[in-house]
């Protein structure tokens, strides 16, 4: 239960005074719900406000607050023609007060003439004259020195945010302090009330915004430990595999360097009892798939039976036959499980797994529904581990009479910092190796001016038997366009092509998809337009050419996955990135990065210095929180420290049931980390 402490801050932010269903719509958009959501709209910057007695010309282009007496109020009468208000300082040099927009009756409200009004603004010249568009008018509280800036959304002014803001200070509680007071005594750290307060009055103080950046990645750190401790105090069972049936295996290639030394981690954690909690990355292509093969044989091997998890059905059933051809010839029985399997089927294979008689289980969520009842489950393996959150973790270790082994893949490379904020909670493997005589794939980068060009080469690339992928975006916020967009693609490319033509897109039913994919796996399709569906897993070796159209939409990591579809085997490969003509010079890098390497570590470390990461950030979803306070660029200097901390604080009280235990279990429900005190033990 969240402590009653933190009440005032979880309040809906339409308690405040005068936030009513018209304000809430652009906070809102802005992400704030709850009074909390408002503290944490940290301003990016602030203004300097220059307290003057005089204007002067050589304060163009600065923001000063002085005070003026109206002479004389000027408008053509016309609505779209501004209002200007002629005011003189007190040595009776001029500058004109512009307001654009409405009518000049309320201009002369606010401004009788000869009555004198503190205002403030940014000083402009216009010609030789001076003015000042929209000038701010005192009020009570009169003008602070340096105002905060505040990321916007259209229907809210930064004056109005503050305002806001300064309620929800007002209404913040003192909360007791989580941070070690050696460290806060050495870093001189305020208080958490205090920053807080401190970093919306003066947004230049760095130590607050470092505090408050500190609180935060120390509760993610936390949160991730208690998970580790959890599981490292669950009984699990050791996996002693005899090589038996690893041994069996006829594979027409030898392992990698990096698969082996991985397959050896993860076997030296298996006879462990501990449960394994490991997280294997590699690029697109680097064998994952008879890594977790391996893995799963030893869970065979003991006697026990692995599942494994994937976020598709698609990918389910490709992994089903991978491993169906893989393992074939050995006493293994594998069967696949989908919300798509139903009746007598489905039945037949709940029966195998109760009876053990089934050894591995490839499937979707399903295979962790109620229903299913595994003899012995001993390790589950999950695909892209990225779209599988702490919710089905638990659900996952409360199937097995002890808690199964867990191996969690993922394709998306991700950098060594974000790593340890993201999954600090788990064991890291690397497969930083291509199997051999992998070619690049050849990028370009084209205008998509172009674009006749790219149709007439993807012609001779399909009359050479070949098949291609052509990629079109689809975001939410512009769901309908884009879906069109691709539906036009795919029309003009028929033009062309004919029924050589598929399109798959994420809103079309399971079967239909299935069903195109099929056609295209089956080289029935020489083209597939898709949206990003194909981004996981899929594998047509015979593919060796991809379009991606708006490349500059997508993400960098994105871009690599979908990348990664072709050069699977099938000789040269190709991508081509269409982009606009309008890039910003990041856009620009971005895409220079794709055509240079195809290294997707290398991408994901670049992608986080050229964009400053926001993105991957956010992207462990399913019930976890991003990082809010923490910039991208503090996020390498506190993850040491703040992971040492919270090591440090479960060693000493791992129920966080003394004083400062219990201040860091504020800072879990503070910053929503709090599946983390589920899992403490009690007492
Ligand atoms: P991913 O890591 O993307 O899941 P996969 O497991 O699908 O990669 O493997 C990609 C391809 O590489 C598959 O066709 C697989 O058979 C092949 N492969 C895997 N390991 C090796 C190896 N050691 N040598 C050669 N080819 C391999
Ligand atoms: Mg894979």
């Amino acid at each position: 239960m969240r402590p009653d402490i933190l009440n005032p801050l979880f309040a809906e932010v339409t308690a405040l005074k005068g936030v009513g269903p018209a304000l809430a719509k652009p906070l809102e958009r802005l992400g704030i719900a709850r009074v909390v959501d408002l503290l944490f709209h940290l301003p990016t910057g602030w203004i300097d406000r220059l307290p003057r007695t005089r204007l002067d010309a050589s304060d163009a282009g600065r923001t000063i607050a002085i005070t003026l007496t109206p002479r004389d109020i000027r408008s053509t009468g016309s609505a779209r023609a501004p209002t200007r208000v002629q005011a003189a300082d007190a040595a009776g040099n001029i500058v004109s007060l512009v307001y654009f927009g409405g009518s000049s009756g309320w201009v002369k409200k606010l401004y009788p003439l000869g009555t004198s009004v503190r205002i403030s603004g940014k000083l402009e010249t216009y010609g030789q004259e001076l003015q000042i568009i929209h000038p701010d008018i005192e009020g009570d509280e009169g003008f602070r020195e340096r105002e905060p800036i505040y990321p916007l959304s259209e229907g809210i002014t930064s004056r109005r945010l503050a305002g806001l803001v300064e309620q929800a200070l007002a209404r913040a509680p003192d909360l007791p302090e989580w941070i070690d007071a050696g460290l806060k005594a050495k870093r001189q750290w305020l208080g958490w009330k205090e920053a807080i307060t401190r970093i919306h009055t003066d947004p230049a103080d760095q130590a607050a915004r470092t505090r408050l950046g500190y609180d935060e990645v120390f509760a993610n750190q936390l949160a991730l430990m208690l998970v580790r401790a959890d599981t490292r105090r669950r009984r699990g069972r050791a996996l002693k595999g005899d090589g038996r049936l690893r041994d069996q295996l006829k594979l027409p290639y030898a392992l990698t360097g990096a698969q082996a030394r991985t397959a050896a981690e993860i076997e030296g954690d298996l006879v462990q009892e501990a449960p394994m909690l490991r997280l294997l990355q590699g690029d697109v292509g680097s064998g994952k798939t008879l890594v977790a093969a391996l893995a799963l044989l030893i869970a065979v091997e003991a006697g026990a039976q692995g599942a494994m998890l994937a976020p598709t059905e698609i990918l389910a059933r490709q992994h089903y036959e991978t491993l169906r051809r893989t393992l074939a010839g050995l006493p293994v029985k594998i069967a696949v499980l989908t919300g798509r399997d139903k009746g007598r089927a489905r039945e037949a294979t709940l029966m195998g797994l109760a009876d053990g008689s089934i050894d591995i289980l490839v499937g979707t969520h399903a295979i962790f529904q109620e229903a299913v009842g595994y003899r012995d489950l001993a390790l589950v393996v999950v695909d892209e581990q990225h779209r599988f959150g702490v919710a089905e973790r638990m659900a996952l270790s409360a199937k097995g009479r002890v808690t199964p082994h867990l191996l969690a893949m993922t394709a998306t490379p991700i950098p060594r910092t974000l790593t340890l904020a993201q999954y600090g909670e788990m064991d890291q493997s690397r497969l930083d190796e291509m199997p051999p005589g992998r070619e690049p794939v050849e990028t370009r980068v084209i205008s998509e001016e172009r674009v006749d060009e790219v149709v007439a080469a993807l012609g001779r690339h399909l009359a050479e038997g070949k098949q291609a992928y052509w990629v079109c975006p689809l975001v939410e916020e512009s769901e309908k366009v884009d879906l069109a967009a691709a539906e036009a693609r795919a029309a003009a490319l028929a033009a062309h092509f004919g029924d050589r033509v598929g399109l798959v897109h994420g809103k079309m039913r399971g079967p239909e998809k299935d069903a195109v994919m099929a056609a295209f796996a089956a080289g029935r399709h020489g083209v597939l337009v898709a949206t990003t569906v194909i981004e996981v897993g899929v594998d047509v070796p015979n593919a060796t050419l991809i379009v991606i159209e708006h490349a500059d939409r997508f993400g960098l990591a994105q871009l690599h996955q979908l990348r990664g579809r072709v050069g699977r085997g099938g000789g040269h490969s190709m991508c081509l990135l269409l982009r606009g003509n309008a890039l910003s010079e990041t856009s620009r890098a971005r895409l220079a990065l794709m055509r240079e390497t195809n290294d997707g570590f290398r991408i994901a470390e670049e992608d986080l210095r050229l964009r400053g990461g926001g993105e991957l950030l956010g992207t462990r979803q399913s019930g976890e929180a991003g990082f809010r306070l923490v910039a991208p660029e503090q996020l390498g200097a506190l993850l040491p420290p703040a992971t040492d901390d919270a090591r440090l604080l479960i060693d000493r009280d791992g129920g966080l049931d003394a004083d400062r235990g219990q201040a860091a279990r504020t800072a879990l429900y503070l910053f929503e980390r709090d599946a983390g005190v589920a899992l403490l033990r009690s007492g």
